[in-house]
Parts: structure tokens; sequence; C-alpha cells
């Protein structure tokens, strides 16, 4: 039977739409399908009150690869937007991520011998040498004081497990710095795409058949018929039936305020850090665009358990975890007409240019050998 495309996509989000526009440029047929009722995956953004709200969590975009830069610049132009949130931890605010400010706000120290002198010591007190846990980990990266102060109780409630619980790995997404550098990034390209990532979505996906409002699962024999290649990014355990147990994720949720004041919190985000909020961020979307709007939306995130009508966020990529996914990616490499790839599919704690990079890599793979 005359199969209609070369490529099923299921899921519009970051990788299968890379991995779908990239096809197309190499003369593939694709068609992109999304159970949600619109495309662009967790990086879509609902326009409101001439705003982009980020409306599944805040994504700033950030790079320190060349190829990756010029890979999405040519979608959007992007603002010079840089990362710099605060904290509120027990009532004081500060500045993050962990350098100069910080220090200060936290002991006084003016100098970075001054600070260096307080965490070493405090590595030295609580610290071990081989860190088995987040909360050891932490511990002999920063020492006591930053670890209570802006880790212990955020990675708890941002978690729901404790941080002995926790793998150490998560924890060294944050750096400290003896610069008074408040740009969250250590990375060299940054930025917000001017109009929103939903112009990045629209020029990847021009030209290329796409339908919304699709259950894969609800019409998996009729779908996978249409095409030669199925391109899969949604959850891996679900596409295998749980048959190795499921995965767990945590789930967020997000409630968006409609404030009539021009500016809420003067910055973009603002974490929680301690248990007295039940929330871990505000995000005042605005300040993303240097907005000048009338009006503000803000957004408060709420971390949540996970079950199977949430929305999968973060993967918890804890050893229990890893073992059941090894025996899905062992299966999902049997069959050359299935493609596995982005956060679901690999289970994986991806930010959005790893995603890219990966798709890109992905397609590269299957072109070459052809
Ligand atoms: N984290 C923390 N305090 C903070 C910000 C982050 O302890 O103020 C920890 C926390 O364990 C979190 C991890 O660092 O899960 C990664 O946070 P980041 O904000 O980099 O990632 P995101 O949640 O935005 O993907």
């Amino acid at each position: 039977k005359e199969k209609r495309y070369d490529y099923l996509i299921v899921g519009a989000g970051l990788f299968g739409s890379v991995f779908a526009h990239e096809m197309t440029k190499r003369n593939k047929k694709c068609l992109v399908i999304d159970k949600r009722d619109h495309l662009g995956g967790n990086v879509y953004c609902e326009q409101k009150e001439g705003m982009n709200i980020h409306k599944y969590g805040a994504h700033i975009f950030h790079t320190n690869d060349k190829k990756i830069w010029d890979y999405v610049n040519q979608f959007a132009v992007f603002n010079n937007y840089i990362n710099s949130p605060l904290s509120l931890s027990k009532g004081k605010l500060y500045n993050l991520p962990f350098n100069m400010n910080t220090f200060y706000q936290l002991w006084g120290t003016k100098t970075p011998t001054e600070a260096k002198k307080i965490i070493d010591k405090q590595i030295q007190e609580y610290g071990v040498e081989s860190p088995k846990n987040l909360e050891e980990q932490a511990l002999s990266l920063v020492g006591k004081d930053i670890y209570e102060t802006f880790i212990k109780e955020y990675t708890e409630k941002q978690w729901g497990k404790k941080a002995t619980e926790l793998p150490a790995f998560i924890i060294k997404r944050l750096p400290v710095r003896f610069t008074y550098d408040n740009n969250y990034f250590n990375d060299r390209y940054q930025g917000i795409p001017v109009g929103g990532y939903n112009t990045i979505i629209d020029g990847l996906l021009r030209d290329i058949e796409t339908r919304v409002g699709v259950d894969f699962f609800e019409s998996r024999e009729e779908l996978e018929s249409l095409a030669d290649k199925v391109v899969y990014t949604g959850k891996i355990d679900e596409f295998f039936e749980y048959k190795y147990g499921q995965l767990e994720y945590r789930s967020l949720r997000f409630e968006h305020e409609l404030h009539d004041m021009n500016n809420y919190q003067g910055n973009a985000v603002v974490n929680y850090n301690d248990t007295s909020y039940p929330y871990t961020r505000i995000i005042e979307h605005k300040h993303f665009e240097f907005g000048k709007q009338d009006k503000t939306i803000i957004t408060k995130e709420y971390p949540e358990n996970w079950n199977k009508d949430k929305e999968a966020y973060y993967p918890i990529n804890n050893d229990k975890n890893q073992t059941i996914f090894k025996k899905y990616r062992e299966e999902s490499k049997l069959s050359e007409n299935y493609i596995f790839g982005g956060r679901l599919a690999e289970y994986r704690y991806y930010d959005m240019h790893q995603i890219i990079g990966s798709s890109l890599a992905k397609v590269g793979e299957i072109s070459k050998d052809k």
C-alpha cells in the first residue's frame, strides 16, 4: 500500500518541529500531529493583553553553541533579555545565581576573598568527599548557609522529596560565581524571540502539514498506516503500554493572574525559596520582552504530584526510574521504523537548545546512511 508520508511526527514540540523542518528540506513528506489544540509543545505562548504568556512555564533561550544560535535566528530575531532572577527567602530578597551580590546580601562580604573564606569553611565543616545525593552535593559545593537559604526548601518543594532522596546531578545546574554578575546562565548567547516562541514554531512548520487535537493513541493503527516511519516524542512508557512499569514525573500547576497595574514585581522571575509559600516562582511575562503595557500578567508556579491526567514536566531521574527507562530504551532500538526523541521519549531534563541539538543530530544520523 502506498504511504502518503515519509514521516508521521507525534508531538509538535521543538524536537518534532525541528525534525519535520529538516526532513522537509530533504524532500521528505511529513505529517505532524499533536494532541493539544496548538503547536509548539511547552514553548507555546498564548497572546493576552498584548503580551506573550509562557503557558507552560518560563522559557529563556540560551546556548553556547553558535550553530544552534544561528539555527534559531533563522526563524526569529532575539531580544537582549538576560535572565537575572531574584530570590525571596525568609523575608529577604537576594540576587541569583549565587554571586558576589548574593554573598554581600547574605554575609556582608565585599570581596571574593572574604566570600570564598566563608564558603570554603562551610564546605569543610559540612561537605563530604563523594556526595551521594542532592543534599550532600549542595553542601559540598556551596556549604550550609547557601544550602539552607536557597536550596533545601526550594528543592524539596519543587520535587516533593527530601533532598537526601534526590540525585546529585539536579544541583549541578546551579552556578556559583565570585563576580558581581547576576546573569543566570553562563552561555554566550541568550534572549527571547521577538514575537514569542510561536514565531519560531511557525517558521519551522511553515508549509508542513499539521493536525492539532489528534491523540495518537486513539487512532494509532490508522495514523501509523499513513507513513513509512513514526517519530514519537511523547512519554516512552505510554508508547510501550507501560509493560515495564510506569515512569515518574513531577508536574506543575500554573495560576495566571491579570493585574490592573503596569509593574507587579519589577523582574521577570522571582523565586520563592522557602516553604512558607506554596509556589516556587512568580513569572511576570511582560519583563521578558521589556513590555510597556498598562496591565500585567503574572504566573505562580506550583509544583504538583503527577498522575496520568496531568502534564508531565520533569522526569524524576532517580535509580528506580532510570532502571525502568533503560528497558524501554532498549526496546525502542529494536525497530528502524520508530524514532524516539525529546524530553518525554528520552526521559531527560532537557533545555531548549539541547532538544534542538538532539533533533538535528538525529536527522543527521538518519540522512547520512541513505
Ligand atoms: N534550585 C534551588 N534554588 C533555586 C533555584 C534552583 O535549589 O533558587 C535547584 C532546584 O533543586 C531545582 C534545580 O536547582 O530543581 C534546577 O533549577 P533551575 O531553575 O535551573 O531549573 P528549572 O526548574 O527552571 O528547569
